[in-house]
């Protein structure tokens, strides 16, 4: 039986299956009960299976394995099931599952990125040594939320004391410059890397401070957040792309050290550009990003490449589909 794309219903999943479909393949959408409308109306899913909660998953695992299922990765599936649920479960997987450990882990995350030559923001060890202005991240925060910004201990201790329950965290130098997010796509198959399109992010409320005057940003006492609502196409002066490709193969291959087979399939280097062009890298997604949402229909980028709309959920599908014809399917699952 020819395998079925299957994915979980949030986060990428319309381009997922949306691919998938143009690739020729049948879908499967796992699906929380009461956000199953978009899947539907969308008619992106050959099938939907609503669940009460994520954690029906294992049960449905048999099934789903009767069925030739592959099971897409995206963010969500991090927050509903743990990194050792995914890698406890036995429904054949798009990518290395090796590689969620190195990029779990904070401090892996920075050794891989830093041995590949990437320039990363300063990392405080203790609030004592805050220099300069600094990003407070919490561990696991979903897209930004609760960050805070501290120029040194005095306000970095006042801050955390509004948020008592939060435990581990980092503190990393606010770069100032331009956020950019670059969506990559590296194929195993054919050892080559694609930039399939780049996006900048739409948070809240750090995006709607500047509506207001710095006067009344004062005297409300307002706090910088940066929790995601969205995001934003973006393409960068073409002069900048050489750098970006050399940066993106440089993970790729200091991953096939780390890893058995490396990192492979959509991944994305989360960076800040500064006026002297410096690229600070402050993370690793590796896997399809939400930022990829906007080129549903392909972005400038993949339309140099092909004559279709190539979004990065079809990229997936197209590159299962290759290796079923070249007889490789194991090279790209776990
Ligand atoms: P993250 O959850 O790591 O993707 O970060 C959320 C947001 O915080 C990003 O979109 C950036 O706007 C901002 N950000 C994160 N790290 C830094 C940094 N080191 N310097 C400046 N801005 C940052």
């Amino acid at each position: 039986m020819k395998p079925r794309i299957m994915t979980l219903g949030s986060h990428t999943a319309l381009q997922i299956l949306k691919g998938a479909k143009d690739e020729g393949f049948e879908t499967i959408v796992v699906v929380k009960k009461g956000f199953d409308e978009p899947y539907r109306s969308y008619k992106v899913a050959d099938e939907i299976i609503i669940v009460d909660d994520y954690s029906e998953f294992r049960s449905l695992e048999d099934d789903l394995k009767e069925k030739n299922a592959i099971l897409i990765p995206h963010g969500s599936i991090f927050s509903a099931f743990t990194v050792a649920g995914i890698k406890d479960s036995t429904v054949r997987y798009f990518g290395e599952k090796e590689v969620l450990a190195l990029e779990e882990s904070r401090s892996r995350q920075r050794e891989w990125l830093q041995s590949a030559g990437l320039t990363m923001p300063k990392k405080f060890e203790k609030a004592e040594d805050i220099d300069r202005a600094t990003i407070i991240k919490f561990n696991g925060a979903g897209g930004g939320k609760g960050y805070f910004l501290a120029k040194n201990k005095q306000e970095f201790d006042e801050k955390m004391a509004e948020r008592p329950h939060e435990e581990g965290y980092i503190i990393q130098e606010y770069v100032i410059g331009n956020p950019i997010y670059v969506h990559y796509f590296y194929s195993p198959l054919n050892d080559e890397l694609e930039i399939m399109s780049m996006d900048k992010r739409y948070e809240t409320n750090v995006d709607s401070i500047g509506r207001i005057s710095a006067k009344d940003q004062l005297d409300l006492n307002l706090q910088t957040s940066y929790n995601i609502i969205g995001n934003i196409p973006l393409v960068v002066r073409e002069s900048m792309l050489a750098e970006l490709f050399r940066m993106g193969r440089a993970v790729v291959e200091e991953s096939k050290k780390l890893t058995g087979k490396g990192m492979f399939g959509p991944f994305c280097l989360e960076m800040v550009i500064t006026p002297e062009m410096e690229y600070y890298v402050f993370e690793i997604s590796a896997r399809i990003v939400a930022g990829s949402n906007p080129f549903v229909g392909g972005s400038p980028y993949t339309d140099l490449r092909y004559d279709v709309p190539m979004s990065t959920g079809r990229r997936i599908s197209l590159e299962i589909k290759n290796a079923i014809e070249q007889g490789r399917l194991d090279e790209v699952l776990t």
